[in-house]
């Protein structure tokens, strides 16, 4: 199981990675998680037709901006989806309310819109890194609406307790080959340039 583009890196796996794993692994159900495949990753949809053992996981919690409706679903072989549904009935039924279909349904009828605010995304996104990298950061590239930037020159954890102090929000993750990193979620053109000026401050210092 295992995020494609992943988190918090932002790395995507081609579709070729992913179809060495389920060659590899034919007794193992393999799922990907693709939570962030709308900002620029490759789903592997199509490799559901050859391979028994994969289930493909969407949300419309990140690129169609719904978390609050609780929307999500997994494509699968029928008899995998059958072994879901069978444990899923067993112990709560998630069922999704009728609002809720309704701005599904919606926000699927609406691809241009999806295109259009995920396409104001990775524009952000790629101008932001860009500018972060002509400031020293490093990070790996990103697919996702988020990136994973490290600075040779700065300790992450300092630099994120200075930008709270900003009231400028990021993720630092206390853990032990990630700890001089930042999550940095792209935001609007406005608020990435609060982020830049307060970088380009705090570098000088
Ligand atoms: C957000 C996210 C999800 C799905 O979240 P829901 O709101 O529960 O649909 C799944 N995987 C990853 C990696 C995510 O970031």
């Amino acid at each position: 199981v295992f995020p494609n583009p992943n988190a918090p890196t932002g790395i995507a796996l081609p579709s070729a990675a992913i179809e060495e794993i389920l060659q590899h692994n034919p007794e193992s159900l393999v799922v990907v998680d693709e939570a962030y495949v709308d900002f620029g990753g490759e789903t592997v949809l199509p490799l559901l037709k050859k391979y028994e053992n994969l289930i493909v996981v969407q949300t419309f919690s990140k690129s169609r901006a719904m978390a609050g409706e609780r929307i999500g679903f997994a494509i699968g072989s029928v008899e995998l989806i059958k072994a879901l549904h069978d444990v899923k009935y067993s112990f709560n039924s998630y069922t999704m309310n009728r609002s809720a279909l309704d701005a599904g349904t919606a926000a699927v009828q609406n691809a241009a819109y999806l295109q259009e605010t995920t396409a104001r995304i990775v524009k952000t996104r790629e101008h932001t890194k860009q500018v972060l990298a002509e400031m020293g950061f490093r990070f790996p590239d990103s697919k996702s609406n988020f990136l994973f930037v490290t600075h040779p020159d700065c300790d992450a954890h300092e630099l994120f307790e200075a930008l709270r102090e900003a009231h400028i929000f990021v993720r630092w993750f206390d853990s032990p080959r990630i700890r001089n990193y930042l999550r940095i979620t792209i935001g609007t053109d406005a608020q990435m340039e609060s982020l830049f000026a307060f970088l380009r401050a705090y570098l000088k210092k």
